[in-house]
């Protein structure tokens, strides 16, 4: 490959902070609203135009109770969901069959009110700026260098969280990452969009009672009777049908998501196998196929799906939805075992329930494995190998591929962010790298906070 060499350039230190969040997804957020409880100085740098990363592409929150319906997410997150709540922006946590649970949000309320709650602790925000590279000093993480319209700036921070979802600062840092299952597939990606004028009871209506002509996977029909705000997957009949009249589809099965509003449905079922998305060209494509792949879905849902004749097509999500990319390879490595065996760990700071959902990469269907209770998630797959003063959260935490398809919800990204937070802020009290911290201090203020961390502790 042809190459450049860039001038060595001097770079100004724009901040000095505690804690440097990179990333305001669901575990960004979690991990600066934890991190400044205490007065310290904590920044967050999102290279987007807003908060809530994944909370934006209107998805519902999955996972806050486990397959019993009990509650196994709190402390800040449910804070979030309370405050989205009192501006009847949030749904309560309905219990699913297949999902264990789901909790409507409103894209934009998540917007306002993330950027709301980190205002009130104090927490400087910085949108429009990407993180480019590491300020290493050895291997200590000392801060980073943004790129924004305004140039390059060095921010340095005592601990930095990498909430990135992609691990882009683990992974530039030198810690080494994985991508996809052996073959390096990665689930695909899915470009969300949302159609108004669903006449949503005559949908569930038809689950219910015509239980030989629309079959939903796991979810049985009277689910569908009892319940206003739901998530259909399957219909795969109708796919089938569709198909054999001539419609081009990407998906084996229909993935619908009622909204907050009356006749508002997001539609899960775009998606294109082989996209990267860490390579801009393989993300382009995908958008560019993604979009394509609209009209035919938006023709499947009028023409064979119940209470969808009046649909009209409302917007899209404002990006690609990336279920997959890289992720660390930590202290500790959580497998599928460790999910389906519903292990625990000494080291626990959160605890999970949701199944192994992965989007298989290299067909279009999806494989589906539950544990039959919850697992907890351990501090030492939070901690990169190689690199000290950084701390991962959300979905490139250390897991293997399967793992990452269990932990990957935003209820989970959530709870793991909290931890990072809190963990970055007892070292800096104590003037330790995050990979010392007493794990007691931690799991002792993870507990006064309203966190769940030990599944043994909810029977
Ligand atoms: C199509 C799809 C459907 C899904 N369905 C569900 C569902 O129904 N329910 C559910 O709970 N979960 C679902 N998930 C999973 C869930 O959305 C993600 O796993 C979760 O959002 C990951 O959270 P995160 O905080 O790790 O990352 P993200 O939500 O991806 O947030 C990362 C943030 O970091 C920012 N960022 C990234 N790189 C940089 C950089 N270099 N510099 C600055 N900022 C950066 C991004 O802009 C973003 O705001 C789905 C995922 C997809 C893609």
């Amino acid at each position: 490959m042809k190459t450049i060499q860039e001038p060595a350039r001097t770079t100004p230190v724009t901040r000095e902070v505690d804690v440097l969040v990179v990333g305001g997804g669901p575990s960004g957020i979690m991990a600066a609203l934890a991190a400044a409880e205490e007065g310290l100085s904590v920044m967050l740098i999102e290279s987007r135009s807003h908060l809530g990363g994944n909370l934006t592409i209107g998805l519902p929150v999955l996972g806050f109770l486990d397959q019993h319906t009990r509650p196994i997410i709190a402390g800040l997150p449910q804070k979030f969901i309370d405050r989205l709540r009192l501006i009847g922006s949030a749904s309560e946590h309905r219990p699913c069959p297949l999902h264990m649970s789901l909790t409507l949000v409103d894209p934009e309320a998540v917007k306002t009110v993330a950027m709301e709650m980190l205002l009130e602790r104090g927490v400087e925000i910085r949108f429009y700026t990407w993180f480019a590279s590491p300020i290493m000093a050895g291997d200590r993480l000392r801060g980073i260098i943004t790129e924004s319209k305004a140039g390059r700036e060095a921010i340095l921070g005592r601990v930095i969280i990498d909430c990135t979802g992609d691990a882009d600062v683990a992974w530039r840092a030198g810690v080494p990452c994985e991508k996809g299952d052996s073959q390096g597939g990665m689930q695909p990606p899915t470009l969300m969009f949302c159609l108004a004028g669903v006449d949503t009871d005559q949908l569930r209506m038809s689950l219910c009672n015509e239980p030989q002509n629309y079959i939903a996977d796991i979810i049985p029909p009277e689910y569908f009777g009892r319940n206003r705000q739901f998530i259909v997957v399957g219909l795969r009949q109708l796919i089938r049908q569709a198909r054999a009249d001539g419609l081009r589809l990407p998906t084996e099965r229909t993935i619908v998501i009622t909204g907050l509003r009356p006749g508002e449905v997001w539609v899960n079922m775009t998606r294109v196998k082989g996209v990267d998305g860490t390579d801009p060209s393989s993300l382009t494509s995908g958008e560019i196929e993604t979009r394509r792949q609209i009209e035919n879905i938006t023709k499947f849902l009028i023409r064979y799906v119940p209470g969808f004749g009046s649909a009209q097509f409302i917007r899209t999500a404002p990006f690609l939805g990336i279920r997959e990319t890289r992720r660390i390879v930590g202290q500790y490595v959580m497998t599928r075992e460790d999910i389906l065996e519903c292990r625990r760990f000494t080291d626990a700071i959160a605890v999970g329930s949701y199944p192994v959902d992965l989007h298989r990469p290299h067909d279009n269907d999806c494989t589906l494995e539950y544990c039959g209770d919850s697992y907890e998630i351990p501090y030492r797959s939070l901690l990169p190998q190689g690199v000290s003063y950084l701390l991962i959260a959300g979905r490139c935490i250390s897991t293997t591929h399967e793992a990452m398809a269990a932990i990957r919800v935003m209820s989970t990204c959530m709870a793991l962010g909290e931890a990072a937070g809190r963990a970055a802020k007892i070292a800096v009290r104590h003037g330790l790298a995050p990979a010392d911290i007493p794990i007691a201090t931690l799991q002792q203020e993870l507990l006064c906070a309203g966190a769940f961390l030990h599944s043994g502790s909810l029977h």
